[in-house]
């Protein structure tokens, strides 16, 4: 009995501490939406498709859907919203038109889009939005309050939360728009989003990236026991003495201690937000465009932010002799500290 009690116990410490059990706050259409919005915003047509299918055969309504993709061109153009709308058009009819339409928006309000549209601007992010930008070009204020805020966020057969939710999946995949990000992710939480829900929100438009990898996704990593939590290997070149490997972590996903001898690596960050930490120094969080020198003898660990898929390309330098040593795991008490 009491050996039974522990071996439960022991199984759930397991389960719980594994590395990669992540909260499941979004349902199914809510991530479903998520991934449609990001692979929209990225432009990639053989993904979007997929995602609608899984979406739609999880009874997401095709309305919902076309409101999500109309909705895009505010944030990431007219080409890309039109080019969405296009790929969403031909799945329902390559389905049989069979999907769920759900409901339409109800009739405009009365009155000015720019009086309502200032309203719903004002309810949304919690205050009158004002400043210097729009007195300098008060053309796109008109716009966004009249246009975005008016007449698409008028539209009501898509709540306010769940277009939030989709703008940030839309964001979060573009370059340089972190002050905006940061913006919709506030009113997304003033509008009924939790921290969990916006990281999973993160977490699965970062993964969109995956199948449109520079250097490839590759295989799951058959050297998998040295690290905790899924990776994926994808060799670049192995034939001509320098060997090169795109490595894709998961979120939470990071290699064992380790010291490459003799010869080192060198890791080129190409995708999201990860570590590199040496024995005995603090952990340095990377970016896509960092260079990591990891001289010979040095031991390190690499691997990816706890909310975030990594990509790195490790090359190995060449050495006489050369080999890779393996140790200890990173533990889950240090992992956890880091951001
Ligand atoms: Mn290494």
């Amino acid at each position: 009995m009491m050996k039974k009690f522990l071996l439960i116990t022991l199984m759930t410490t397991v389960f719980l501490t594994g590395g990669q059990t992540m909260a499941q706050a979004l349902n199914a259409e809510q991530e479903s939406i998520a991934e449609v919005a990001a692979y929209a915003a990225r432009g990639n047509q053989e993904g979007l498709k997929k995602a609608l299918i899984k979406g739609l055969d999880n009874k997401v309504p095709v309305n919902t859907f076309k409101e999500i993709l109309v909705q895009s061109y505010a944030y990431c153009g007219f080409p890309r919203s039109l080019n969405a709308l296009s790929t969403l058009m031909q799945v329902v009819n390559e389905r049989g038109n069979k999907d769920e339409l759900g409901k339409e928006p109800s009739a405009k309000p009365q009155g000015e889009a720019l009086t309502y549209g200032t309203e719903n601007q004002t309810k949304l992010v919690g205050n009158p939005v004002k400043g210097k930008l729009f007195d300098f070009a008060p053309a796109i204020d008109e716009y966004l309050k009249a246009h975005l805020f008016g007449d698409i966020f008028a539209r009501d057969n898509v709540d306010w939360k769940t277009r939030e939710l989709a703008t940030i999946a839309m964001l979060a995949v573009r370059e340089g728009v972190e002050s905006q990000l940061d913006a919709h992710i506030n009113i997304g939480k003033h509008n009924g989003l939790t921290d969990e829900e916006v990281t999973q929100i993160k977490t699965i438009a970062d993964k969109t990236g995956n199948d449109s990898l520079l250097f490839g996704f590759g295989e799951e990593n058959p050297y998998g026991k040295y690290f905790t939590g899924k990776s994926y290997l994808k060799p670049i070149t192995t034939t001509n003495g320098v060997p090169m490997y795109n490595v894709t972590f998961e979120p939470g996903c990071r290699n064992n201690w380790h010291v490459h001898h003799k010869g080192g690596q060198i890791l080129l960050v190409t995708q999201g937000r990860g570590y590199y930490q040496e024995w005995g120094k603090p952990a340095q969080e990377l970016h896509p465009g960092d260079v990591v020198n990891i001289p010979p003898e040095t031991k390190h660990w690499h691997g990816a932010a706890k909310d975030s898929w990594f990509t790195h390309i490790a090359v190995e330098v060449p050495a006489k002799d050369g080999s890779n040593e393996w140790l200890e795991r990173v533990s889950d008490e240090e992992y956890n500290k880091l951001k």
